[in-house]
């Protein structure tokens, strides 16, 4: 079963031909990051004017990668939320029309859901599977009892953990996006603040990283006022232990908790090194499996829509020519 994936809920355009939900056949990104730089984020009416551009070329060099034509497909999948409402149209139009004109059956897919089936694409999943999602707009725990089952055990009640990444980026004058400078100043540093852990209450799953935000960039605000620099590296190691180690220490607990039997990780800030090296050594401590996707497939990509829309489309689930962009859309079980 050959699937179609697009996706363009943010700032990539990306469409992808995946085999059977496991098996990448072609997988194109069209990043407009150097678009976004000079804002210092991602700003919406540039990304809808570059997926306008980019769209159609991008699904052409899919298929074409792929060696294969419309008539190969089986079904297109598409992002139809979260995300911005402009961004994810023209997505949704794109693979409307395609869907259309080829005479393909069309399924819609939760981003977030996509970001977990990215570890469809390396290895077989296996239930119950607890994710741990860190991205730029999430930061969750969800729990599967089994494929296309999802349930929310715990979230973060302000920030995400790449947002909160982001913003301490900017304040150290790092380009966006600035999580992946963070973790480079931070594994290259010997030393680290010492910055808070938001545990919340005893037993409870959901995350908090505005404090912890506000701790550093004020940090960094006062030093600058008295007119004292900062080590940048030093700054960025505290920042991120704080991070790691509480999602580390949540992801455990869930772990023992609901007696899973593989832990993944998903989403943009699962590319970060400080992370995935601590959820390795405490997973492998456990006797738990863990996996990590491939940095190319944490970050937004469209196989992962193509993997998550096999298992929907599988299930059954068909979407049509009403499907509408949906920038609050709650992460649905299928199954
Ligand atoms: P969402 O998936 O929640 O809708 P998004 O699609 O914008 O949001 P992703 O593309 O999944 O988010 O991830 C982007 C985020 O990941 C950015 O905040 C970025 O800074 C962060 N990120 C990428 N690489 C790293 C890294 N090595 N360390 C920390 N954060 C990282
Ligand atoms: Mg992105
Ligand atoms: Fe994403």
């Amino acid at each position: 079963q050959y699937i179609l994936g697009i996706e363009t809920s943010c700032d990539e355009t990306a469409a992808s031909i995946v085999k059977n939900g496991q098996e990448i056949i072609s997988n194109v990104v069209a990043s407009q990051i150097e678009s976004h730089k000079r804002f210092g984020g991602v700003v919406p009416e540039i990304a809808s004017r570059h997926h306008v551009e980019q769209i159609t070329i991008v699904i052409e060099e899919a298929l074409k990668q792929a060696g294969m034509t419309p008539q190969d497909l089986d079904a297109v999948a598409v992002t139809e939320g979260p995300g911005l409402v402009g961004a994810l149209l023209i997505g949704i139009n794109a693979a409307k029309a395609f869907a259309f004109a080829n005479g393909l059956p069309l399924v819609g897919v939760h981003h977030i859901a996509g970001h977990i089936y990215a570890n469809a694409l390396v290895q077989k999943m296996e239930f119950p599977l607890l994710a741990l999602v860190v991205s730029g707009g999430h930061t969750e725990l969800v729990l599967m009892k089994d494929d296309g089952l999802f349930e929310l055990i715990g979230e973060t009640r302000d920030d995400a953990a790449g947002e909160a990444y982001d913003k301490v980026a900017r304040v150290l004058n790092l380009p966006y996006p600035g999580g992946p400078h963070i973790d480079k100043l931070a594994n290259e540093s010997d030393e680290a603040l010492q910055f808070p852990r938001a545990w919340l209450e005893e037993g409870s799953y959901d995350f908090s990283f505005s404090g912890l935000k506000s701790a550093v960039i004020n940090y960094q605000h006062n030093a600058e006022q008295r007119g004292e620099k900062v080590n940048p590296n030093h700054l960025a190691a505290g920042f991120q232990q704080s991070v790691v180690e509480v999602l580390t220490t949540k992801t455990i607990r869930a772990a023992r908790e609901f007696k899973v039997k593989q832990v993944i990780a998903a989403g943009g800030v699962a590319a970060n090194k400080g992370l995935r090296t601590s959820l390795e050594e405490a997973f492998t401590k456990e006797n738990i499996s863990f996996y990590v996707p491939p940095i190319k497939l944490c970050t937004d990509n469209a196989a992962m829509i193509a993997a998550a829309g096999n298992s929907k489309f599988s299930a059954g689930h068909r979407g049509n020519m009403s499907m509408n962009g949906r920038p609050g859309l709650e992460l649905d079980s299928w199954n």
